[in-house]
């Protein structure tokens, strides 16, 4: 493809005329931060009539929706009431803490299924609705399987951790995201941030001999960064050029005053050695990038809508399934704490690098998905 257009905004080479896809996603993203009260009312009452449409992939509907959900936070009990009537039970973030009328018809529509991708549907809308009588459903579905259990891959305790918690054998329930969320915006040249991404490092990695890098280096004593009930400096290091290439994801252990214990790592592939694909550009493009922590906090799915959005709790944007790593130290499934995506950093590479946290053993992992 020959590049004889640039983009009219960032100045990135293009192959067509018009915007590059981060520019219209950041354009996109503006124009619903900056829709009317009146305009809002008429896009959620447009999903209310035509809800079948969202699942259909169909647009507006579909963007809408997700605009909507990501940066209004304005899906309403009405909107949920029109999918629960019309059996639209996907997405299933549409359910997101629905009322209990609501939550009791997705209950009785999961013990009438006899249907293994209908329940696993049903068990996902029950998992983001996520009180009290969804947990007790669910467990009640765990202990006493019904038949269709044997045509899906997991328990119901892994369904509810696509609504961010879980439960133990108990029936206690596990909270395994944070409550608030904060988007990583681009700073000014010099700007102090308690959130930083792509710190050099001075030790090289094991499998490629390339330079480790600070993924994320993150300040819990900042004021916005209370929730995550860190007294301290949380640092996520790996190589950015293998940690796509693991078996399983990257882990350290951090202290608050700022130290860091790498655990060892082994390529996939069982091989010793793997290639450098991190050239010298990139690592100064990575490590100069212009993030910061942004001044306010934004809805929990803020990261949920499109691919350019770097984000400190709240729900991550998975590619693939939800993937909670179990905690190499105590066993626990650990906290998602963050999401970066690569090519906000990278001139060139795809995907995202989540970041998960277990606060009781100030243990990090960092796992990569891509489609
Ligand atoms: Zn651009
Ligand atoms: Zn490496
Ligand atoms: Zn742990």
């Amino acid at each position: 493809m020959s590049l004889n257009y640039t983009c009219p905004r960032c100045g990135t080479p293009l192959g067509y005329e018009g915007l590059c896809w981060k520019c219209k996603c950041e354009q996109e993203r503006n124009a619903a931060l900056a829709w009317t009260p009146e305009q809002v009312a008429e896009k959620q009452e447009n999903l209310v009539q035509n809800i079948r449409r969202l699942s259909d992939f169909k647009d507006p509907e579909h963007a809408d929706f997700w605009q909507l959900l990501s940066y209004r936070d304005a899906i309403t009990p009405e909107i949920q009431r029109s999918a629960l009537a019309a059996e639209v039970f996907w997405p299933c973030e549409i359910y997101y803490h629905a009322p209990a009328d609501v939550r009791d018809g997705l209950i009785a529509a999961l013990l009438k299924t006899e249907d293994s991708h209908e329940a696993g549907n049903l068990m996902s809308c029950l998992a983001f609705q996520g009180d009290d009588r969804a947990l007790e459903t669910l467990l009640e579905l765990e202990r006493n399987p019904r038949p269709w259990r044997k045509g899906l891959y997991v328990d119901p305790s892994s369904y509810a951790q696509i609504g961010g918690w879980t439960f133990d054998r108990e029936g206690q329930k596990i909270q395994l995201n944070f409550d608030t969320c904060y988007p990583m915006v681009k700073g000014i040249s010099g700007e102090v941030s308690p959130v930083r991404i792509g710190r050099p490092r001075e030790d090289t990695c094991p499998h490629c001999g390339g330079r480790m890098v600070d993924m994320l280096v993150l300040d819990g004593r900042d004021e916005r960064l209370r929730f995550l009930g860190l007294d301290g400096i949380l640092t996520a290091a790996c190589c950015p050029s293998c940690v796509g290439f693991l078996k399983g994801p990257a882990f350290n252990r951090f202290t608050l005053d700022g130290g860091v214990e790498v655990f060892p790592s082994e390529l996939f592939d069982g091989s010793e050695r793997a290639d450098c694909y991190v050239r010298p550009e990139d690592y100064k493009t990575l490590t100069e990038n212009p993030f910061v922590l942004g001044k306010a906090p934004v809805p929990l799915f803020y990261g949920c809508a499109s691919e350019d959005v770097n984000t400190v709790g709240g729900f991550g944007n998975w590619v693939q399934d939800a993937e909670y790593t179990t905690c190499p130290h105590c066993g626990k499934p650990m906290k998602y704490l963050a999401q970066i995506q690569w090519d906000t950093v990278f001139d060139c590479a795809e995907g995202t690098l989540y970041i998960e946290l277990c606060p009781d053993c100030q243990i990090v992992s960092m796992q990569h998905q891509q489609t």
